[in-house]
């Protein structure tokens, strides 16, 4: 039977449309865009697509199939719009687009479309399947990272089944912590693609490190607000003031150090402490160095910034001072601590 042309076919049907589209044997399957007259995407096309978007759900003509694709997006989807503010340079900026998108080439997200994959497991655990939700919430491997960076909305992200839906969660929290978690997912994606390529991964606590100055690092240069050149500025003081007690405990011979960090209000009571275990420390300046980190990152959860630290280790007292840079085998830990209480806190 000849196929039937667009001139014969009916055109309330999509079946027929389909039938109209010619087949080329002996070519290949490709993946194209369709709205761009060669097929292939780009930031712009897709930027128009959006004003476009916009312009339609404004005038209330949402049902023109030929600017929808199966249920990606709405036009009452804001969230693009908020993904292009977020303070990163444009190469990370694509990340949570491509989350977003679900084109990370994730092992199942591959899978599905068809790719043959050996094996679809996680390639830090092996024991389950490589999804979003998986990779960067659920893995006992990135578990280590978010516990790091002390951050606890990942059990909130555990009961969220989609990486769309996660991504939605996200823009509930403040910018910061938005930053941060898309920092560290875009690192540990990063970190994948390391033992995808056969090089040995980072450790979850140079990962947590390299999350926190780079989110901070984003913030000071792409955020809006940061614009106005504020950089070196002290944060007001605002709230009352809070001491945090900083204590590294280190056991020659082994290789991990315990910390803890209490936080106490001016007359003494106790606000919130935290205590874990650092792996890969070989003396007591570091332990003590990850114990202050961690102090940072909860007097920064708790939103204070008059705090008073205090440690009884006087050498990373005087690492710490402002004035000086580190020259230690440390210095990268150091001058992140560093700019972190510049940044945060007041004097
Ligand atoms: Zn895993």
């Amino acid at each position: 039977m000849a196929p039937k042309t667009m001139v014969e076919a009916d055109h309330d049907s999509k079946e027929w449309e389909f039938a109209a589209i010619p087949i080329r044997e002996g070519v290949q399957d490709f993946i194209v865009w369709q709205f761009d007259s060669k097929g292939m995407h780009s930031v712009k096309s897709a930027y128009k697509l959006q004003v476009q978007w916009e312009k339609q759900a404004k005038s209330g003509d949402v049902g023109s199939s030929s600017t929808h694709i199966g249920n990606l997006d709405r036009c009452d989807d804001d969230s693009w719009k908020r993904l292009w503010k977020l303070p990163y340079p444009k190469n990370v900026q694509m990340f949570p687009w491509r989350i977003k998108h679900e084109s990370l080439a994730l092992w199942t997200n591959l899978q599905k479309r068809g790719i043959p994959i050996e094996s679809t497991k996680c390639l830090f655990c092996e024991r389950a399947d490589e999804d979003g939700a998986h990779l960067f919430i659920k893995c006992k491997a990135v578990k280590e990272v978010w516990r790091d960076l002390s951050m606890e909305e990942r059990i909130e992200l555990e009961k969220i089944q989609s990486m769309h839906v996660m991504l939605d969660f996200l823009w509930g929290l403040s910018e910061s912590k938005r930053v941060q978690i898309l920092t560290m997912w875009w690192m540990w994606w990063s970190n994948q693609n390391r033992i995808r390529e056969g090089e040995i991964p980072q450790m979850a606590y140079v990962v947590a490190r390299r999350t926190r100055a780079c989110a901070l690092e984003y913030q000071q240069i792409y955020s809006v607000k940061q614009t106005a050149r504020t950089p070196d500025k002290w944060r007001p003081p605002c709230g009352d003031k809070i001491n945090i007690n900083v204590d590294g405990a280190f056991v020659p011979g082994s290789e991990h150090a315990g910390w803890g960090v209490v936080a106490r209000s001016e007359d003494g009571h106790i606000i919130c402490a935290r205590a874990g275990r650092q792996e890969n420390v070989t003396d007591a300046f570091v332990a003590e160095a990850y114990a202050m980190s961690h102090a940072l990152s909860l007097a920064a959860n708790l939103g204070v910034v008059q705090v008073v630290f205090e440690s009884d280790l006087q050498l990373l007292v005087d690492a710490l001072d402002l004035r000086k840079a580190d020259s230690s085998a440390y210095s990268a830990l150091i001058e992140d601590t560093k700019l972190q209480l510049n940044l945060w806190f007041s004097k």
